[in-house]
């Protein structure tokens, strides 16, 4: 049988690298190889490809989305595109969006470009709940209008529209998932599950931003790899697929989940301002599509997910310890008064 070769950008990052890990699996499809294709920016680390490093079908170029050249070679001899790579998180964004919309906007057409030119079977877009904006009540539909409040997130709608727009220019088989926060193992230490959980373990103060009452929806990175595989392989081109667990919580009890996990005290969270922006206050995905096309509903509980990912980090100080230099400066950092001020008492 030959296989489906598919082109995994960004697969040295967290999802991606589950993704990778996924496909290649003893749980994932016969048929598949894959390639990274990575810039192993700041959350990019080989580290994180070791399972399947050695893996039959498996490859990695390490080059730029942006890149025609890199990019062309490699569209013209693959069969697939699962689009992970990006300029992440929203909070580094906020001082300026120049890397973001570069990588975010800019990588993505030159992919989709790639794609149409070599005739690419299908194109799986990765996006993110951000692109909606926020929510007070109720669910966003794949329907809803994007509302993006983030350089961020503004460059991912941006790059959700121009997939969305190749498809209808030129019928590019192209299918965009938009999945809520997630967590796991390999997620780099200054996302909010990480952060918290290594703040705790190196006994260190937990900063939270403003008042903690922002609420996510938080997925076990595993359900949403899940959620990709089954629009990679069934869904339909030009459609937008919401991926959600509606586990949703606020800042404040995640933390207080992470803390009881960990055996911690509540007394560790520090709250701490954040100058530029309070962040959204509600995301929440409605997820009638998925789960009516595909019957997908979530595996990993919260409350499970949550202790296994602590697990995780206690067993691999070795992993993410030499990458608190490369993560964002805590929040209360002293030696970083520009970016975020303590909240009174
Ligand atoms: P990540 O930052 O861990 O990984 C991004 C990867 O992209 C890194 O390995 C990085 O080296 C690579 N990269 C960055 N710029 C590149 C470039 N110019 N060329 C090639 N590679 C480049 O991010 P993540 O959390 O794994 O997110 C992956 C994707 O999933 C993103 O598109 C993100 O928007 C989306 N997403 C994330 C979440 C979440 O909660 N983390 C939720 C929904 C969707």
């Amino acid at each position: 049988m030959t296989p489906t070769r598919i082109l995994v950008t960004g697969g040295a990052g967290f999802i991606g690298s589950h993704y990778a890990r996924t496909v290649l699996g003893p749980d994932g499809p016969p048929d598949v190889s894959v390639t990274v294709l990575d810039k192993l920016t700041r959350a990019g680390n080989p580290a994180n490809l070791d399972d399947v490093r050695h893996a039959p079908g498996f490859s990695f170029v390490r080059g730029d989305i942006c890149d025609p050249d890199v990019v062309d070679a490699l569209v013209a001899v693959h069969d697939q595109v699962v689009h992970f790579a990006a300029e992440t998180p929203v909070d580094r964004s906020r001082p300026g969006g120049g890397g973001f919309v570069r990588t975010n906007v800019l990588g993505t057409q030159t992919l989709l470009d790639a794609a149409v030119r070599h005739g690419l079977h299908t194109f799986v877009h990765i996006s993110a709940v951000e692109v909606y904006g926020s929510i007070r009540a109720g669910s966003w539909p794949e329907t809803d209008p994007l509302r993006p409040n983030s350089p961020y997130s503004a460059s991912k709608a941006a790059s959700d529209l121009l997939a969305l727009a190749y498809h209808r220019t030129y019928g590019l088989d192209v299918r965009v998932t938009r999945c809520s926060n997630n967590y796991g193992h390999h997620q780099f230490p200054e996302q909010v599950v990480p952060s918290i959980i290594t703040h705790v373990l190196k006994g260190r103060p937990v900063p939270l931003c403003g008042n903690g009452l922002n609420v996510r929806d938080w997925i076990h990175v595993d359900d949403h790899v899940r959620g990709i595989e089954l629009v990679r392989t069934g869904g339909r081109p030009g459609e937008v697929y919401n991926i959600g667990a509606g586990n949703e919580v606020s800042h404040r009890e995640l933390a207080g989940m992470l803390l009881h996990v960990c055996g911690a005290d509540r007394g560790m969270v520090r709250f701490v301002e954040h100058r530029r922006s309070k962040g959204d206050h509600r995301y929440s995905v409605d997820t009638t599509k998925i789960r009516t096309e595909f019957a997908f509903a979530p595996r990993k509980d919260l409350l499970a997910g949550l202790t296994e990912t602590v697990d995780w980090y206690r067993t691999h100080r070795s992993w993410w310890e030499p990458l608190l230099s490369r993560a964002c400066r805590e929040p209360n950092d002293p030696n970083d008064p520009n970016d975020y001020e303590r909240l009174p008492s």
